[in-house]
């Protein structure tokens, strides 16, 4: 093992797999007339060994995230020396609030009301604030988290009447499918929610931010207007660990 915990082999692909990434987000921007600048790559780490990351961080990638809060600790500990942006994108249940707070700078995963309440209590004790990002299930799967479209508005207006979270826009995991196409739709949709909310002017709310994209549909939701697209497995590799151990497909109660 070289470079700290990572063979060399492993660690040249994990960079040729960023730069493969990084040239389909470019090409997806020319093809859409975007800046490629406004859209940035995160990497989804979930399972991922600290001494890889830290390759793709040495690489030059600066946003990193996590979807249990187990794993949120000791990897960004092991990390510690590393100059870069940490985010949650997992399910969050409100008994680990305190556990992450310290080490994330933005909860990409905001979905209901009473951890917005804890949160925000927790953060004004301490004086703090946190960056949000409000999840829809655009998709309309049953499997996943996220609120309704339709429930956006309201859920916005409560939210931003907390001043410990900061509202910059909204995420979805989209529609799961072979067919990029067919993701499209669920794509677009949080687009126009967030179109919508943000001409709302809501004081302290920001709604910039798409997070929305994966390996599979990043191309389709850089043109649908993503400004963060989330990336595990195109760069990573294929996990070991099922996504329905992250997510509520099965009924597992991850977090
Ligand atoms: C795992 C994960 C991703 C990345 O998925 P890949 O298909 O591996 O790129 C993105 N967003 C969330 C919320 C995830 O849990």
């Amino acid at each position: 093992m070289t470079e700290a915990g990572v063979g060399p082999d492993r660690a040249e692909e994990i960079r040729q797999n960023i730069s493969v990434v990084r040239g389909r987000m470019r090409a997806a921007c020319e093809r859409s007339g975007r800046d490629p600048d406004s859209v940035r790559l995160l990497l989804a780490t979930k399972t991922v060994a600290p001494p890889a990351i830290r390759v793709a961080i040495d690489a030059g990638e600066k946003l990193v995230a996590e979807n249990r809060v187990q794993e949120v600790r000791p990897k960004f500990e092991a990390l510690a020396d590393l100059e870069y942006e940490r985010h949650f994108i997992g399910n969050l249940q409100s008994n680990k609030i305190n556990a992450l707070i310290p080490y994330v700078s933005c909860i990409q995963s905001l979905d209901r009301l009473s951890l917005a309440k804890k949160l925000q209590k927790r953060l004004e004790r301490e004086g703090e604030r946190r960056e949000v990002l409000i999840q829809l299930n655009t998709s309309g799967e049953e499997s996943k988290f996220g609120l309704a479209p339709e429930e956006a508005e309201e859920f916005t207006r409560e939210v931003s009447r907390f001043d410990a979270l900061e509202i910059k826009g909204l995420m979805t995991i989209g529609l799961f499918t072979d067919d990029v196409e067919l993701a499209r739709p669920s794509l677009r949709r949080l687009r126009e929610t967030r179109d919508r909310l943000r001409e709302l002017n809501l004081d302290g709310v920001a709604m910039n931010e798409l997070s929305m994209g994966m390996t599979g549909d990043l191309e389709v939701a850089i043109e649908e207007g993503s400004t963060i697209v989330r990336v595990g497995t195109a760069i990573f590799g294929s996990r070991d660990t099922s996504d329905s151990f992250y997510w509520p497909e099965s009924g597992n109660q991850p977090g």
